[in-house]
């Protein structure tokens, strides 16, 4: 038996009754309206039948006209307010998908921007992880100190049918309907109010370009409906939520198709294995290739503190330093996440490794100050081929065993293989 209830908010479209706020106010009309028509009624009399009781009785009756006037006004008035805070709340969600350029940074603002608006204690987003059939669920807390916590759910439940229905298969090019789109992320919450040990749950889905991506989880611990605002909001927001992961896909494809990484201008992956094909096809006998694989340092950790849009801040600063460190004819290159290759011409082992320390004593100097940032560093592993035969790509494996060795001993500096 499941406690709690599931439900889609978008699904549920509340009577205008629904807002405790909108019924106060009729009710307050109402008093009102009673009120007058009682003085009225009281006058009316008063004009046929004068004597002193009826007076007092108007006097009474024009008193609660005027307490109900007041009452309407309040009631009005909070009502506003309250209607403000919605409006300032999902303007604030939008600021947070609006800087956001990549869907960790789009999780993040959720997670950050959510909470306050919808009256949950909890947060949960889930999302596919790209290329592995199973979805991460991350939960926080809206209260500040309480533990965040994540796990894995199976894939399957991104299946529009879900597993006990007609299953239509959802995938690119098939664009899942709304309303498979909800089974899926009420099924999704199921999952994730028993993964977490959650009580009242309420789920929207995450959809980009007709594919389901996942699903945003609000819970709280009181029973009962959630209030239509929260409804509103989680709705609003993962609508916003689902643009804005389109939009980074659709970045992403643009970018593949480039050569430029749009993040930091510097070449990409696709750019420097192109380059690296030319080059092996060009090289003579006596050309020297040197390889520095560059990855900043627990890069992770300075996401988790400070926030995607501050990572990408200081992956902006990395690669400008990286490229402003290097000679014309040396090609530096983001090749994943955090990483970047710089392709040195015709330099020596003791070279190589001077212009890794170059660049690893300029990461250390960049000011971060302005985002809250103390410093950044990187570790480095150089190699250089020079008996110009050697394959790139083996010097590209050679590098990175020696950046890993830069790890193993500390971070934060050179290591030479
Ligand atoms: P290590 O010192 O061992 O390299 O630790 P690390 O934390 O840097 O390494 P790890 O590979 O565990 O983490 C890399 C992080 O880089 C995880 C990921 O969230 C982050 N990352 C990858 N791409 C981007 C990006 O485009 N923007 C931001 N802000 N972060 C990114
Ligand atoms: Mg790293
Ligand atoms: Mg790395």
């Amino acid at each position: 038996m499941l406690r709690g209830n599931v439900a889609a908010p978008s699904r549920i479209r509340p009577a205008p009754s629904a807002d405790p706020l909108d019924r106060r106010v009729r009710r307050a009309w109402l008093f009102l309206a009673a009120a007058l028509a009682t003085l009225g009624g009281l006058l009316l009399v008063a004009v046929v039948l004068p004597g002193p009781g009826l007076a007092a009785a108007a006097l009474l009756a024009l008193a609660a006209a005027a307490a109900a006037a007041a009452l309407v006004r309040r009631s009005v008035e909070q009502r506003e307010a309250r209607r403000r805070e919605e409006v300032e709340n999902f303007a604030r969600i939008l600021q947070g998908f609006s800087r956001a350029v990549s869907p960790d940074a789009i999780v993040d603002a959720i997670m950050g921007e959510l909470g306050p608006g919808t009256e949950a204690d909890h947060l949960v987003v889930v999302h596919r992880r790209p290329g592995a059939p199973i979805l991460d669920a991350t939960l926080v807390p809206t209260r500040p100190g309480a533990p965040a916590a994540s796990t894995v759910l199976p894939a399957v439940d991104l299946d529009a049918g879900g597993p006990s229905a007609a299953g239509v298969a959802v995938g690119p090019g098939r664009p899942v309907p709304l309303d498979a789109a909800e089974r899926a992320a009420e099924r999704i919450a199921v999952r994730v109010r028993r993964a977490f040990g959650l009580t009242n749950v309420l789920a929207a889905p995450l959809v980009a370009h007709g594919e389901l991506l996942g699903a945003i989880v609000i819970s709280r611990r009181r029973a009962g409906p959630w209030p239509a605002p929260s409804r509103r909001l989680l709705a609003a927001a993962a609508a916003e939520a689902s643009a804005a992961l389109a939009r980074t896909a659709t970045h992403r494809a643009a970018e593949e198709a480039a050569t430029t990484d749009a993040l930091t201008g510097l070449p990409n992956r696709r750019y420097f294995e192109e380059y690296v094909r030319l080059l092996g096809r060009g090289r003579r006998a006596d050309d020297a290739i040197g390889v520095l694989m560059v990855d900043i340092d627990l890069f992770k950790v300075l996401n988790d503190r400070h926030g995607h849009a501050v990572g990408d801040v200081v992956l902006r600063a990395v690669a400008r330093t990286i490229a402003a460190a290097v000679r014309d004819v040396d090609v530096p290159a983001r090749i994943g996440g955090e990483e970047f290759v710089v392709l040195l011409r015709n330099p020596s082992p003791a070279i190589a490794v001077e212009v890794g320390e170059r660049i690893r004593a300029a990461v250390e100097r960049i000011d971060l100050s302005e985002v809250g940032v103390d410093r950044v560093t990187v570790s480095v592993g150089a190699t250089v081929g020079e008996g110009g035969t050697e394959r790139v790509a083996d010097l590209v494996v050679s590098a990175d065993r020696a950046l890993y060795r830069a790890k193993r001993f500390g971070r934060n500096r050179v290591e030479a293989s």
